[in-house]
């Protein structure tokens, strides 16, 4: 394929971004189409932190696009010089019996993994601000930590510009459509012709895609900072983000500026958006209460009046897995989508895949699992 080729970038996220970056490091002619501006904090990106982690609950067949991940995240922050990602490790933690807690025992032992497996007494030693109970296993991933979300949308974009991309900022993309080999993009501007088009509009999927012949809920999630009684346990050498898998899924991270603790909380609790561009904002006291049930249970030194909270969306699959491939209709429209609260950290991995697929018409990499093609459920 020339590598002149003529690729749209329709939703320049935390998806879109990457997928600009690889495409532009190839040579592809790219131009992006954003509905706000990289970095706006409206969508599933924002909120200071998403964890990182090489170690997977859902899938071990994660790991090799994690691999891959975790070489390109490297790679972006080599090339601009910013800091978008630091190693502080995660702590994985909940019933040994439970079914996610064996996938990661046997993901790190599969995939040699850099881990160690704390018992309670070692926990209570190193991580006095985590309570577990009888019976839980905790597993350190060490290939882990947490990323910048704002600033990693914002920094992949200027580097795709920098390799030659054009952004369209504040130009939502109305409609795509097949022209004799190739795809339109219409905006309010007028139309544009290209060879391919990648579509990573995150929470917008079904707006501009309605009949997707896969099912992409729209949930909105809650993010709570609390303040922690003891800083130095949380901000000390060791950081580490925590996942915790029952009873109640849940999730924090240390902030990065040592003075909160962000949590967060699995997608059953999370509500259905009607309307991704009339998200509610606005958090009542009772959506409050299973973070208060959390930190009295598992996290008894935040306190808890929260210091901030905030409200975004995302795509969610029936099974999770995201949907990545050509949609059926039309080969030159590569879809990436439904991402079901976990696609921060494959983001660069799935930037790449994106850009062999709309230059390639195919990827060597391992993603058949998450595949359009062929896919029969969401
Ligand atoms: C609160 C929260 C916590 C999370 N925690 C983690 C975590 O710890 N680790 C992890 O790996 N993942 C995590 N995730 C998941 C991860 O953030 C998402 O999977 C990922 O951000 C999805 O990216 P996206 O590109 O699909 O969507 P987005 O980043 O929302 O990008 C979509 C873009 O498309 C643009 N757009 C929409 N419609 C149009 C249109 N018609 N024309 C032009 N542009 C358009 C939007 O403006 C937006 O910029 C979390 C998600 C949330 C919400």
């Amino acid at each position: 394929m020339p590598a002149s080729k003529r690729v749209a970038v329709v939703g320049v996220g935390t998806m879109g971004s990457q997928v600009a970056w690889r495409l532009a490091a190839r040579g592809a002619e790219v131009v992006g189409y954003d509905r706000f501006a990289p970095g706006h904090d409206r969508g599933a990106a924002g909120g200071e932190t998403r964890i990182f982690r090489s170690a997977h609950f859902e899938d071990s067949r994660y790991v090799p696009l994690l691999k891959h991940a975790d070489v390109l995240w490297d790679e972006l922050q080599r090339e601009t010089g910013r800091e978008l990602r630091r190693l502080t490790g995660c702590l994985l933690m909940g019933p040994t019996a439970h079914h996610q807690m064996a996938t990661v025992l046997r993901s790190v032992a599969e995939h040699d993994l850099d881990h160690e497996v704390l018992d309670a007494d070692r926990l209570a030693r190193r991580f006095p601000q985590y309570r577990v109970e009888d019976g839980d296993a905790v597993v350190l991933d060490r290939r882990a930590g947490f990323i910048r979300p704002e600033l990693t949308v914002q920094t992949a974009a200027r580097r795709a510009e920098e390799l030659g991309a054009t952004i369209h900022r504040y130009t939502p993309v109305r409609e795509i459509t097949k022209t004799g080999g190739g795809v339109a993009v219409r905006t309010d501007e007028g139309s544009e012709r290209f060879d391919a088009v990648v579509v990573t509009v995150g929470p917008w999927v079904n707006d501009l895609l309605p009949d997707l012949p896969w099912e992409v809920e729209v949930r909105r999630l809650v993010s709570a900072w609390y303040v922690p009684t003891t800083p130095d346990a949380w901000f000390g050498p060791e950081r580490p983000a925590f996942i915790r898998t029952a009873p109640t899924h849940c999730y924090g991270l240390p902030s990065p500026d040592g003075v909160s603790v962000k949590l967060g909380l699995s997608r059953t609790l999370h509500r259905l958006v009607d309307d991704p561009n009339r998200l509610e904002r606005t958090v009542q006291p009772a959506e409050l209460d299973t973070f208060n049930e959390i930190i009295g249970r598992h996290l008894p030194d935040l306190h808890p009046d929260p210091v901030r909270l905030s409200v975004f969306m995302e795509g969610y699959t029936e099974s999770s897995r995201p949907l990545v491939g050509p949609l059926p209709d039309d080969e030159n429209v590569v879809l990436l989508a439904g991402f079901s609260g976990h696609g921060f950290k494959l983001s660069p991995a799935m930037g790449d895949i994106a850009a062999d697929l709309a230059l390639d018409g195919g990827s060597a990499r391992p993603i058949d699992f998450i595949s359009t093609t062929n896919r029969t459920e969401a």
